[in-house]
């Protein structure tokens, strides 16, 4: 049943469900499979939020493409580079190839932008992002996004894929924060 959860201490109320996810989705991989066609491009996804996302969107890919899985780790830096963002996993050569970012959600969109410069540095053919969330009113750091599923307002939701505190991510379906 699709209805209000509590995930810990709060309370959660149905926001998307399963079928406007997987059906947006699709459209996505559509376009994507058009759009890529003999470009056997890279699907870079990362983790640990992205995980059910990348699935599926994967599942609906027709044409030749790879995936491959990558966690973002911050340590601090020096005091100019301040915090650096580090790939765990990264074990492919990116260089001249068609790169596609998969993330779960642009909040402020800081992880990426600090992160990008790093595969540039690999001399990528091209790297696009998809994004199954973007909340645009959240957003401080500019990010060109190429494949987004749902702009949302700015508000905390769990569930597929993403979690409170280490649970929800499990739900077939996100919830948003109620209240
Ligand atoms: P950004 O660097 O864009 O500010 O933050 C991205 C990260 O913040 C996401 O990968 C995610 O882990 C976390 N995040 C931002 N908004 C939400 C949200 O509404 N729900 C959950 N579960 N995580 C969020
Ligand atoms: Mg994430």
């Amino acid at each position: 049943m699709y209805t209000t959860v509590q995930v810990h201490d709060k309370h959660f109320i149905p926001y998307l469900s399963e079928a406007v996810i997987q059906e947006k989705i699709g459209e996505l991989a559509a376009q994507i499979n058009t759009e890529y066609a003999g470009k056997r491009p890279l699907f870079l996804a990362i983790l640990n939020g992205s995980f059910m996302f990348a699935a599926d969107l994967f599942k609906q890919i027709t044409i030749d493409a790879e995936i491959s899985f990558i966690k973002l780790a911050s340590y601090k830096g020096t005091k100019s580079t301040g915090q650096v963002l580090t790939a765990i996993g990264l074990d492919i050569d990116l260089h001249n190839r068609h790169v596609i970012i998969v993330e779960d959600i642009i909040d402020t969109g800081k992880t990426l932008h600090s992160f990008l410069p790093q595969l540039h540095h690999q001399q990528p053919a091209s790297v696009a992002l998809a994004i199954l969330l973007h909340k645009p009113e959240a957003t401080e750091y500019p990010l060109h996004i190429d494949y987004c599923c749902f702009s949302i307002p700015n508000k905390f939701v769990v569930g597929y894929g993403l979690d409170y505190d280490g649970l929800g991510r499990n739900f077939k379906e996100i919830y948003q924060l109620q209240g």
